[in-house]
């Protein structure tokens, strides 16, 4: 196969391209290479013809997905020993998210690789393979967490369902003891061409073989329980360690637990999005943790020592004479222990002086005594 040049380079972008870049570069540059322009030009065909095979792999996301994760083009399994434009890392979604180290220990006896973890950020892209089977898709579900779970940390099962890799032929389609053979209906290319029309006129494509998903190769008798696809539905339950401090919007990655790729193809991932119930007691807002704690006039006058409840149980709290209502008092480290550290955010205490608007008599007599003072 000739396609050892990188689509990104041919149509002139940069990886991070969206669609409507691509869709316009690949409109200029199909335009000006047109065969009915530059009429026996062999080099504006074969460029034509190259401007047409980027744009068929990067106008389709999952095509483009493979390509930015293999450096091949989809179907293109023939040697590439150095033509990995990616070679060397180059992550194509490079910057976004953070990737945090869990040690792996701890988490061993889940029998899950736990590897990272991130807010809002995009998802890092998984170590590059060489090319062969497509990876299976990555999959996405929701957790809903408890106040206190998302706080100090728990563990939970999760139950998908999704594709998973058939068990009786371990993922590549033959009934056991079959011979793998030629495909028929690509005669072992791996790829199938075809002629489409397109707003150019007649353009030929080519796409990775529907039979053989790309490899060339069939099984002779195709696995009864898979039908030859090497996957099939199950239901997987996933154990997951949450760890402290996540918060609604946090997402978890459990890496090889997404779909099944097909024909024994890699496992996508599993990202599980997180939903935090509110607190009663506690508004949270980050790691800190803020409440609102009432006191009396003469209490707040005088000064005096009250009850908090926090994350961590009752401590108390002195205030000092003389506090005016609204005043707010930290409680330094008695927030929400930060995802993987042994840091903890603040607890805010806004202290608020309540004025009494009945009165016993004897306060009645009490407050008229200050009042006539005060003159
Ligand atoms: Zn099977
Ligand atoms: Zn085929």
């Amino acid at each position: 196969m000739a396609n050892q040049k990188n689509p990104y380079e041919i149509l002139g972008v940069p990886k991070n391209a969206s669609e409507q870049d691509i869709k316009r570069a690949y409109r200029k540059l199909a335009l000006e290479h047109h065969p009915d322009k530059n009429k026996g030009n062999k080099e504006s065909e074969a460029k034509f013809k190259e401007i047409n095979e980027a744009n068929e792999v990067l106008s389709d996301s999952k095509k483009r997905a493979y390509y930015d994760q293999t450096g091949a083009m989809p179907g293109d399994h023939g040697g590439h020993g150095g033509g990995n434009p990616f070679a060397g890392g180059g992550n194509p979604f490079g910057g976004g998210g953070f990737d945090v180290d869990f040690g792996g220990g701890g988490f061993g006896d889940l029998g899950d690789v736990f590897e990272s973890f991130f807010n809002g950020g995009q998802r890092a892209s998984s170590k590059r393979k060489k090319a062969g089977p497509y990876r299976g898709n990555d999959m996405e579900t929701t957790i809903k967490l408890k106040f206190d779970e998302a706080v100090f940390g728990t563990e939970k099962e999760l139950v998908i369902t999704k594709l998973d890799r058939c068990e009786k032929c371990n993922g590549n389609g033959a009934e056991p003891e079959s011979k793998i053979i030629t495909c028929k209906t690509c005669n072992g290319t791996g790829e199938l061409r075809a002629i489409r029309q397109t707003m150019f006129g007649q353009v030929a494509t080519q796409r990775p073989c529907d039979m053989c998903e790309g490899r060339g190769k069939v099984p002779e008798r195709t696995c009864t329980h898979c039908q030859g696809t090497g996957r099939h539905k199950k239901t997987d339950s996933v154990k997951i360690k949450i760890p402290t401090g996540v918060d609604t919007g946090s997402t978890l990655k459990v890496t090889g637990r997404g779909e099944a790729g097909p024909l024994g193809g890699e496992n996508g991932d599993l990202y599980v999005q997180i939903i935090v119930e509110k607190s009663k007691e506690f508004l949270r807002d980050g790691y800190d943790i803020y409440t609102e704690k009432e006191i009396s006039v003469p209490q707040a006058v005088l000064g005096c020592e009250i009850p908090i409840k926090t994350l961590y149980g009752e401590i108390k709290l002195r205030i000092p004479s003389g506090t005016p209502s609204g005043k707010m008092f930290k409680l330094k480290d008695y927030g929400v222990q930060k995802i993987n550290s042994s840091d903890r955010g603040d607890h805010m205490v806004k202290v608020t002086v309540a004025i009494p608007s009945k009165l016993s008599r004897k306060e009645q007599e009490l407050y008229e005594a200050l009042l006539k003072e005060k003159k």
